[in-house]
């Protein structure tokens, strides 16, 4: 049972609960806002109402006012609050594997790095917390040797639209899954990467989700290592409703799209994302994923390495 808090009444759900609403000529937001208020904690204005989820979860507006409260407090109490975020996605998503570089950046919390320096190890907190981690540790410059195989192709898809300018020999043959890998696909340990423009990527992780689904799970069912790269950046993508170069058709919001990602890559250990300053970047940190990273793009963050600008 759900109370009304204007008038007391009891409702059976919270759906017939938000209908009733209108009788006291409040929308949801102002109901929640008036009678749940939540104020951001660094400068106590209320909290923004996107959705009854966005409201209950968020204790900022803005990143920027969450690195600001951060700043203004002690390194012990930032690190409350940094084991306090993972604390609440286990309880709320029922989170099994660590949160990535790209899940991070996409809710109210702050980047991987940041973790990593107030808490001393992200991975060993995260696995006292109860989570397993899909990562050894995180990345160094010394973990990516070059070992260019001029004798290797590269494998490409023969249903890829627009393919990447590689600077190298290629061999088109149709992939189950992905569009780049090795012509001895072995020497990459199995390693698939599927490029997706920004425009490709949104309608996959919203009308197209339940197809790109099957495509990850034929990957997995195949021990095969599946790597997602949008050809924008990550901040772009999630803006992706306010640009002009993406279409006005598009319903669903940037929220709606990268809850499907982070569903994604909690169900499929072996996807990973990496967003990438545009076509020439995807055309360099394909070939360094496939040639260079000697079978450990496995084993790192692929985001983290890109941010951190070592891939
Ligand atoms: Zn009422």
């Amino acid at each position: 049972m759900v109370k009304c808090e204007a008038c007391e009444k009891e409702f059976e759900s919270e759906r017939q609960l938000h209908g009733h609403l209108k009788a006291h000529d409040l929308r949801m937001a102002s109901y929640y806002q008036k009678y749940f208020p939540r104020k951001d904690w660094y400068n106590g204005e209320i909290i923004k109402f996107k959705s009854k989820e966005y409201y209950f979860d968020n204790d900022f507006n803005s990143r920027g006012n969450m690195q600001r409260w951060l700043k203004s407090k002690p390194l012990t109490e930032a690190q409350e609050y940094c084991k306090s975020v993972i604390r609440k996605r286990i309880e709320k998503k029922k989170l099994k594997y660590t949160p990535s570089q790209v899940e991070l950046r996409t809710i109210m919390s702050p980047p991987l790095q940041y973790y990593q320096v107030v808490l001393g190890d992200y991975y060993k907190t995260c696995k006292e917390l109860g989570l397993k981690n899909k990562f050894s540790s995180i990345v160094g410059t010394s973990n990516f040797n070059p070992v260019i195989k001029k004798k290797i192709k590269i494998r490409t898809d023969s249903r890829e639209q627009t393919p990447l300018s590689l600077d190298h020999p290629i061999e088109v043959k149709g992939l189950k899954f992905g569009d780049y890998t090795l012509d001895n696909p072995e020497l990459c340990c199995h390693c698939y990467i599927e490029r997706k423009s920004i425009r490709d990527f949104v309608g996959t992780f919203s009308g197209g989700f339940e197809r790109f689904k099957k495509e990850a799970q034929r990957a997995e069912d195949s021990g095969a290592y599946l790597i997602v790269l949008i050809e924008r950046k990550l901040n772009e993508c999630m803006i992706f409703n306010k640009l002009p170069y993406v279409s006005r058709k598009v319903k669903v919001t940037p929220e709606f799209l990268f809850r499907n990602v982070r569903d994604l890559i909690q169900e499929f250990p072996e996807v990973q994302f990496l967003f990438v300053d545009g076509r020439r970047e995807a055309s360099r940190v394909t070939k360094k994923i496939l040639f260079d990273t000697n079978c450990s793009s496995r084993d790192f963050d692929l985001q983290l390495a890109y941010d951190l600008k070592i891939l």
